[in-house]
């Protein structure tokens, strides 16, 4: 290592120890139980420590958290976790971060990171064109799905109360004009709460009717009138449905409406051809918010929110300082609440450019099979299943709640693969994601034979 290096050649060592131990963990995922064990938990107290009074050496610390930290890690990068919506992380972005880490870049200032400022540039181009989306919009780089829907709404709360003659910004919302919000009945959780911080509030929300898929019942849209905030959902959290979003844009738009959409996961079916039915009527609407840190499958924590008037994204979220100043590139802290941050822009450029328009289409297009194959397993065992698979998630219940309960619990303490529960439609059921690059469908043969055999022995 050359000399010369802050921290001198014991900082290379440093890093290649970490990437050692990386490729070790990594190597061992498929091998090791997917849940973590009770013991690897237990043993987290030896963390429980008081404060240190003096420096320690960086190659002991690294150590102890490799030691203690990686077995107290769910095998969520692994290729047969089918929790939660999640995903794993695709080879070229893991080591992109690395990279990105070295680097240390305030990622929000283009003078200071003009390769974060070109590659969010980039980024922005190529998904609006992978999903079909308008162009010109305007794109935010932030932590998740969650501050997307909060980037995305606050750009409509901008258009919409600055149409109705009033600067949100400048005045806030006390005396502002009522904005009236239309949501779904199954809308996200975090869609809920981007509207609570915006003010619009949790609860004085009109909810529409959901049918049976958890599709926001067009029938039942309620008559649009005075400023207007619809918010439609591509990609349903439990069982992967989408909102009929062609019928429902055009009332909203003939009303003066904004319309945005939560697409989380959902968002990508427009890039994988055989899907891209799914998310006919979407790209008319005015935002959208999605994760990369889901089906894309890049490292936490990346979302994206797009908005078709970049104009009203950057009204809501614009600073000016005198130590900012603008260059003639993208200015990354202009789109997002925050000022400060990682430059995010590089591991979703190293996924779209590690995979390429076939390829993303093959990662979505293969995990629907793979659901559908999960959903054909588990009907033809004898099990419920709860949802139409159209996309990647399937929900399945075994029985009564209580033994569908058990059952889950006994998947997960079985440890070849990990599914979580959920309620939906009043019935309790498991929740299968299959939204991993890594999962094979010898992992898809594997996870069901082990799901039949433990549903079995629970019923006896
Ligand atoms: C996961 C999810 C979110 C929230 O995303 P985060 O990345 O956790 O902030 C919002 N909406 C839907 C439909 C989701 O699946």
């Amino acid at each position: 290592m050359a000399s010369g290096w802050p921290g001198g050649d014991d900082y290379g060592a440093l890093l290649r120890d970490a990437a050692e131990r990386a490729v070790g963990y990594l190597g061992g995922i498929d091998e090791r139980p997917v849940r973590v064990s009770p013991e690897d938990i237990a043993r987290l107290s030896v963390l429980e420590t008081p404060l240190p009074e003096h420096p320690a050496a960086p190659a002991t610390i690294l150590a102890e958290l490799d030691r203690l930290g990686s077995p107290a890690t769910t095998a969520t990068t692994g290729s047969r976790f089918f929790g939660y919506v999640i995903g794993g992380t695709l080879p070229a972005t893991v080591a992109a971060t690395w990279l990105a880490a070295a680097w240390d870049q305030e990622g929000g200032i283009a003078t200071l990171c003009p390769v974060n400022a070109t590659l969010e540039e980039v980024c922005r181009r190529w998904l609006l064109e992978l999903l079909g989306l308008p162009p010109q919009s305007g794109a935010a780089f932030v932590t998740g799905a969650t501050m997307a829907n909060f980037s995305a709404l606050a750009a409509a709360r901008h258009a919409i109360l600055a149409k109705a003659g009033w600067d949100v910004e400048a005045d806030g919302l006390f005396g502002a004009p009522p904005v009236s919000v239309i949501i779904g009945a199954e809308a996200h959780i975090s869609l809920i709460k981007a509207l609570g911080l915006l003010g619009f509030g949790r609860q004085r929300v009109v909810r529409v009717p959901t049918d049976r898929q958890g599709r926001m019942r067009a029938d039942a849209l309620p008559k649009i009138d005075g400023p207007t905030l619809v918010c439609l959902q591509a990609g349903n959290v439990n069982g992967g449905a989408f909102d009929p979003a062609g019928e429902i844009c055009q009332a909203a738009h003939e009303a003066g409406a904004w319309v945005h959409v939560d697409g989380a996961f959902g968002l990508w079916a427009a890039a994988a051809p055989e899907r891209a039915y799914l998310m006919a009527g979407f790209a008319a609407a005015d935002s959208w918010a999605t994760d990369a840190h889901k089906w894309l499958n890049v490292p936490y924590d990346s979302g994206i929110a797009f908005v078709r008037d970049a104009g009203a994204l950057t009204g809501a979220m614009a600073a000016v300082a005198p130590y900012l100043h603008a260059t003639a590139m993208r200015e990354p802290d202009q789109f997002t609440p925050e000022i400060s941050r990682r430059a995010r822009g590089v591991e979703v450029w190293a996924a779209l450019r590690s995979l390429g328009r076939d390829g993303l289409a093959d990662l979505i297009e293969r995990n629907c099979r793979q659901a559908a194959r999960f959903a054909e397993g588990l009907t033809a065992a004898g099990y419920e299943i709860l949802n139409e698979v159209a996309l990647n998630q399937v929900v399945v219940s075994f029985g009564t709640a209580e033994e569908t309960r058990r059952i889950i619990a006994a998947i997960q303490a079985e440890g070849t693969c990990w599914c979580g529960s959920t309620v939906w439609q009043g019935r309790t059921a498991m929740r299968i994601s299959v939204s991993s690059w890594a999962t094979t469908d010898e992992d898809v043969e594997r996870s069901l034979e082990t799901m039949v055999r433990v549903a079995r022995e629970e019923l006896g």
